[in-house]
């Protein structure tokens, strides 16, 4: 296992597990627990892009994960931030990652997302809106 990217140090630590997969450790009764999450290099900018599955996806996850989703996802996205990273699961991109996306291609254009009865505005360059261009499937 590599060194940590991000933690709260005693607390939690994430990092980088071979070239598929990430780690999540947090420290609980003197121990550190274990969670690993899949992944994949990338080339460019993101460089690394994390699974976090569906909802059903992550209550396979040990127990002590298991009703915390939305916390311990925060705190990998605080440690694996956009545009570095990219995140694959449901809910995982908030309002501020959309925020974010949608500045970073340079604002939106005056035409509409060609998703299917879609009437948000495109991102600057491409077809689709921010939710449906950075929609994986999962
Ligand atoms: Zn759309």
């Amino acid at each position: 296992m590599s060194k940590p990217i991000g933690s709260n140090v005693g607390e939690w630590r994430v990092g980088h597990q071979g070239r598929d997969s990430m780690y999540y450790e947090e420290f609980h009764d003197g121990e550190w627990r274990h969670l690993r999450l899949a992944g994949e290099m990338l080339v460019g900018t993101p460089h690394y892009v994390i699974y976090f599955g569906s909802g059903d996806d992550w209550k396979k996850q040990p127990a002590w994960a298991c009703d915390r989703r939305d916390e311990i996802i925060a705190r990998i996205k605080s440690a694996c931030p956009i545009p570095d990273y990219r995140y694959s699961g449901e809910g995982v991109l908030g309002e501020s990652d959309y925020a974010y996306l949608i500045e970073a291609a340079g604002g939106l254009d005056e035409t509409l997302c060609a998703w299917r009865g879609c009437n948000a505005h495109a991102v600057h360059g491409m077809c689709l809106c921010v939710r449906h261009a950075y929609r994986d499937a999962w």
